[in-house]
């Protein structure tokens, strides 16, 4: 497998092309812009299997629409989180100067626990409200796709709507308590690993 990022966006929100077999699928897509455009088509993309949307915020999802119109795939959102496709007062784009939002239905409405083939596996859906209501996090191989769930020594934010302080921070206990070590993959700022988080991001410290 492979996994390669890119900084989309004025809002600076990572988004992420794993690739495994012949599969392409990318995590969240802020703007679909030239840049993400050639960023794809640098790594040999035709089609993807899967848009995999970590929440939906507006500088997540944004770009759903134009993406899958040039290379198809899946959208894959949680139950909590796919009416934010269609609503900008949801995605809190309508408070946002970030661009058009176009509205969209999401493929496939996951939950917990959820397992989509990939590639030579599986992408596990874990959910972690606390950001939004239907926040989740997907594992593949070695990468933990945080979202805004977790961030390096960080957490995402639980004063918007449909946040909770409380619901969060048992999100983190969740992912502390993974077994084994992750490459943690966030939504906005530097890669990180769970060993280091869990030593080192006071909001998972016990
Ligand atoms: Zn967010």
């Amino acid at each position: 497998m492979n996994v390669y990022s890119i900084e989309n966006g004025s809002y600076a929100t990572n988004c992420y092309l794993l690739q495994s077999g012949g599969d392409f699928a990318v995590v969240d897509c802020g703007v679909f812009d030239p840049a993400f455009d050639a960023f794809l088509s640098a790594h040999g993309v035709e089609t993807l299997r899967y848009i995999l949307l970590t929440h939906g915020h507006f500088d997540h999802i944004l770009g759903v629409r134009a993406l899958r119109e040039k290379y198809g795939g899946e959208i894959v959102i949680s139950d909590g989180d796919k009416r934010c496709l269609e609503r900008e007062d949801l995605s809190l784009n309508a408070w946002s100067s970030y661009g058009v939002q176009t509205p969209v239905t999401a493929d496939v409405a996951v939950s917990d626990g959820d397992r989509l083939p990939f590639g030579d596996g599986e992408i596990e859906v874990l959910f972690t409200p606390g950001h939004t209501r239907g926040g989740v996090c997907y594992l593949f191989g070695d990468c933990l796709f945080s979202g805004d769930t977790l961030f390096y020594r960080s957490m995402g934010r639980s004063d918007m709507p449909g946040g909770d302080t409380l619901t969060l921070l048992q999100s983190l206990s969740r992912l502390r308590a993974l077994p084994g070590n992750y490459r943690v993959l966030p939504g906005h700022g530097p890669e990180s690993t769970l060993d280091s988080e869990r030593r080192n991001n006071p909001f998972m410290r016990r």
